[in-house]
């Protein structure tokens, strides 16, 4: 439990100044006009506490990131040691500064051999859009100019920067914004519990294989630069691709000349047990892997591009006289940031987190399961510290309840109200927490969730929806 408690604050006036002046990424404003936001206001380990007191379970890390878990003392202490010393300078032209020089290295000890060279961003999206720009950079500067086209998938989450946004294959994250769609084509998601009917997940792996192969020869290789995929889709629904999906994948882009770009911002420090999940879970060697959250386990923004030494090549060497490789930003290889990361990863590898993770993960991820007779709880499904529950009205059809149900809020709140914290997605709810969960923890957890998940199909019938 919180030892500490924040110096008193004035929460009215906090509530009324948030209200009035705060836009909130992905702010519900059918509601927030009247009841604004909750405060967070302290957390330790694995908890987090609200301004009137009241203490959540985090079960969503806070975004995915916080992966070593909450207050811990020495990663302020180290971003206050560099912030005192040297907070900032510039990283362009010819200079660089101790703590990204460190982290740079590590991150290339720890990623997949060919991973050797790091660009730094600020985080998730903006990792993913400087990515592309040197992608097609990259082809540029190997004379294949019409090489601008990236593959992405339906319901993918890759960010909200312009181009972020139009990797990112979620319909609704995108309703009325415009997107840059000359330069994106997404291909079906791989989701196996909604796959076509009377297909086996070996043929469903087959067919989107193939939509993949059918989608070059209708394109045409010599105009796609990437295919782009987070190994686990994450807000896209903890959608686990059929076995072996990601490596044909590989294959195909291998063959076709296609880079291929993991988008590991969720999946890499530790989440599915491994520094980086792409080699190690699914035997795979990405041209490029891009990170971010649990990098700093949240505790300062940070992006990174590991990059392979074939790309490298290129990218390394100047495109004219005078020429420079003129992208980046201000932030990149920020020194508080790289501190804070490279005191993230010596916890990491010193309280062996990731061995929690593919201890417990089977863990929670069986216990998850015992959830499956509630009435909505159509399926469960995700790997080791990254969990999802899809809600349904009807089992045996997989139909939906109505969009005005909110049964993923209707859950999430029935969840804090018995204090834990869960992520609704529409009709979904995420599991991502800290992975400093125990066994003990997991068992709370379920104990919680049975009581919420019963609570929901009550109200639910009360409310005729069920
Ligand atoms: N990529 C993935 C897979 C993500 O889940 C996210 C954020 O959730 C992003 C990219 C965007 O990261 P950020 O919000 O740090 O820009």
């Amino acid at each position: 439990r919180p030892t500490h408690t924040s110096p008193a604050l004035d929460t009215q006036s906090l509530w009324q100044k948030d209200k009035d002046h705060f836009i909130h990424p992905f702010t519900d404003f059918s509601t927030f006009h009247e009841e604004g936001c909750d405060l967070i206001t302290d957390s330790e380990g694995i908890y987090v506490q609200d301004s009137r007191g009241n203490r959540f379970i985090d079960g969503i890390a806070g975004l995915w990131c916080v992966n070593v878990g909450h207050g811990r003392a020495e990663i302020g202490q180290a971003m206050a040691d560099q912030a005192t010393r040297m907070a900032y300078f510039s990283t362009f032209n010819n200079l660089s500064n101790a703590p990204a020089s460190e982290l740079a290295a590590k991150l290339a000890e720890l990623a997949p051999a060919h991973l050797n060279h790091v660009f730094y961003s600020c985080g998730g999206s903006t990792a993913n859009d400087a990515t592309i720009r040197l992608v097609h950079y990259y082809f540029n500067r190997l004379g294949k100019p019409d090489k601008k086209r990236i593959l992405s998938r339906n319901n993918a989450y890759h960010g909200t920067t312009y181009l972020a946004a139009s990797l990112t294959g979620i319909e609704s994250n995108n309703w009325d914004f415009d997107t840059l769609d000359h330069l994106v084509t997404h291909l079906s998601e791989a989701n196996c519990y909604r796959r076509p009917e009377g297909m086996s997940e070996v043929e469903y792996c087959d067919h989107l294989v193939k939509e993949f192969e059918d989608a070059i020869a209708e394109i045409g290789a010599d105009n796609i630069a990437a295919f782009i995929a987070e190994p686990i889709m994450g807000a896209g629904g903890v959608l686990v691709a059929p076995e072996g999906y990601l490596k044909r994948m590989q294959a195909v882009c291998r063959a076709n000349d296609i880079l291929l770009i993991a988008d590991e911002v969720v999946t890499a420090f530790g989440r599915l047990g491994h520094f980086f999940a792409s080699e190690a879970v699914f035997d795979t060697q990405p041209d490029i892997i891009n990170c971010a959250k649990g990098l700093s386990s949240g505790y300062a923004p940070l992006g990174a591009t590991l990059i392979s030494d074939e790309l490298y090549e290129v990218l390394g060497t100047p495109q004219r006289k005078g020429g420079v490789l003129s992208t980046g930003f201000t932030y990149s290889g920020h020194p508080v940031s790289c501190a804070a990361a490279l005191k993230n990863i010596e916890i990491l590898e010193r309280e062996s987190i990731c061995e929690n993770v593919r201890e417990v993960g089977p863990y929670l991820e069986e216990r998850l399961k015992t959830l499956s007779h509630h009435a909505t709880v159509g399926d469960v499904r995700g790997s080791h510290f990254m969990m999802c529950l899809e809600n349904v009205a009807d089992k045996a059809t997989k139909d939906l309840l109505p969009v005005e149900a909110r049964v993923g809020d209707r859950v999430a709140a029935e969840a804090q109200r018995r204090g834990l914290i869960i992520r609704p997605v529409g009709h979904l709810n995420i599991v991502s927490p800290p992975l400093i969960w125990t066994r003990d923890t997991v068992d709370q957890v379920i104990a919680i969730l049975d009581e919420a998940l019963a609570a929901t199909t009550a109200s639910l019938k009360e409310d005729g929806y069920l």
